[in-house]
């Protein structure tokens, strides 16, 4: 799951979230004063990412997601630039996802179906690993 650190601008300090979903982003608030009023800081600690990292960072980005789900063709240009160079650009899901998008469907069934299988959150189709 994707720690995002902000700075919160009532009192300076610097605050790290786990972030569970990009629905929860916009609740955060300031761990020692409780402030909402929080800058996002882009993330200090690098790592090689995997597959599912680089899912995550996308899922994680409330503002790229928010962009897709409102069909904003410059944040599908984004999601795939991200995705480019990493391995998950020759994965079938990627395949399967620009697919989607192609016929129409809307972003935010994919993204809930990806998470679904991410994330381990399906009710009935999780059985997968044996
Ligand atoms: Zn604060």
């Amino acid at each position: 799951m994707p720690i995002y650190e902000y700075r919160c601008n009532n009192c300076h300090c610097k605050v790290s979230l786990l972030v569970k979903g990009f629905a929860e982003a916009p609740q955060a608030a300031c761990t020692r004063c409780g402030s909402k009023d929080l800058t996002r800081l882009f993330s200090t600690f690098a790592r090689l990412k995997t597959d599912q990292d680089v899912y995550e960072d996308i899922l994680g980005d409330t503002d790229l997601v928010n962009r897709m789900m409102a069909n904003d063709p410059k944040a599908l240009a984004e999601w795939s630039r991200r995705l480019e160079g990493s391995e998950a650009t020759k994965d079938s899901e990627y395949a399967e996802t620009m697919e989607r998008l192609e016929r129409g469907e809307s972003w935010q069934s994919i993204v809930s179906d990806m998470q679904a299988r991410e994330f381990g959150t399906a009710g009935d189709d999780s059985s997968e690993e044996d």
